[in-house]
């Protein structure tokens, strides 16, 4: 793009930023306390007031205005990256025996399973994650996370992503939930291998420190079907990322997935921790960093900044005019 074009779509995003920063920003919520929303013990007092937009067009141009660089953790959104793996580890017939493609309608940490199919609706809730985690494949659990950091990496176009060991050490401490999901699961017969060890990987996973830019990236290799606008390299097979777009789209938004597909249109995943990325297919990536959650554990900021990209530019999937 021109300087000029550049220049202008900056300042749509900057004056995009002022606006919703002019709004509260919703309480930043600590996850076992209210069973929804996210932070572990350890980030208690993280400051609702941090906010960042990032967007990246598949031609590698990055636009970014706020906290940019403020590094929180990825939670969920890592769940789209492990059941990217899965799939390309497994194959989707493999994959679609052990956890669905339907939206649950229920919170993140529900303990509802698919039981006409005896698997988790879907891989965007915990039940999913631990499934596709799982899936994942690699001789022990070191070489299953590092298989899992290096699609992050490669995705992201960061090579420096990695795992926060406070973050891990504090969601490990909290675990109880995910802990009983776990192992529920496998007496259900839905998880085979080691309860704890599947349990540390997806929570490792959750606990990868990114940027709203890094969002943005990650976000634009799924826009592109699998190449990453910053390196150029086809990092996921495009039928795969086709399939990973559909489930987002559908179940992404936690129990507010229904409401964001019919207003917002874009496929994208949101984390407790405050973070959402939405994909616009065949065009850019967006990241938005702001840890105020809403009552679904979405951030309200991140919602607004989407809401209104859409809007505005008409980016919803099904907008023909
Ligand atoms: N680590 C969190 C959990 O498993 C992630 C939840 C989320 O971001 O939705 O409870």
């Amino acid at each position: 793009p021109s300087p000029d074009a550049r220049r202008r779509v900056q300042a749509r995003l900057d004056e995009l930023h002022e606006r919703c920063r002019a709004e509260p920003p919703g309480a930043v919520q600590r996850y076992y306390a209210s069973g929804r929303g996210y932070y572990p013990p350890n980030e208690a007092g993280v400051e609702s007031e941090h906010f960042a937009i990032a967007g990246v067009t598949i031609d590698g141009d990055v636009h970014e205005v706020g906290d940019a660089e403020h590094v929180f953790p990825l939670q969920s959104l890592s769940k789209v990256f492990s059941y990217a793996l899965a799939l390309a580890d497994r194959g989707r017939e493999h994959v679609l025996a052990r956890v669905g493609v339907e939206p649950s309608g229920d919170a993140f940490n529900s303990l509802r399973f698919d039981e006409r199919h005896k698997r988790p609706f879907n891989p965007m809730v915990n039940a999913g994650a631990l499934v596709t985690s799982e899936l994942v494949a690699g001789d022990d659990a070191d070489e299953r996370l590092a298989r899992i950091l290096a699609v992050l990496r490669a995705c992201a176009g960061n090579e420096a992503l990695a795992v926060d060991p406070e973050t891990f050490a504090g969601e490990l401490a909290t675990a109880d939930h995910n802990r009983g999901t776990a192992y529920l699961m496998r007496s259900l017969g839905m998880l085979h291998g080691d309860a704890e060890e599947v349990l540390r990987l997806y929570l490792q996973q959750c606990s990868v420190g990114v940027t709203a830019r890094d969002l943005a990236v990650l976000a634009a290799t799924l826009a592109d079907g699998g190449v990453n606008p910053l390196t150029g390299d086809q990092v996921l097979p495009r039928r795969l990322v086709r399939d990973v777009l559909s489930v987002m789209y559908s179940c992404g938004m936690y129990d507010f997935a229904g409401s964001w597909s019919f207003d917002v249109g874009l496929p994208a995943k949101s984390g407790v921790s405050g973070g959402i990325f939405a994909v616009i297919p065949g065009k850019f990536g967006i990241g938005v960093f702001s840890p105020g959650l809403d009552a679904y554990g979405n951030s309200v900021r991140g919602i607004d900044v989407c809401s209104e990209l859409s809007d505005r530019l008409g980016l919803h999937v099904f907008a023909t005019e």
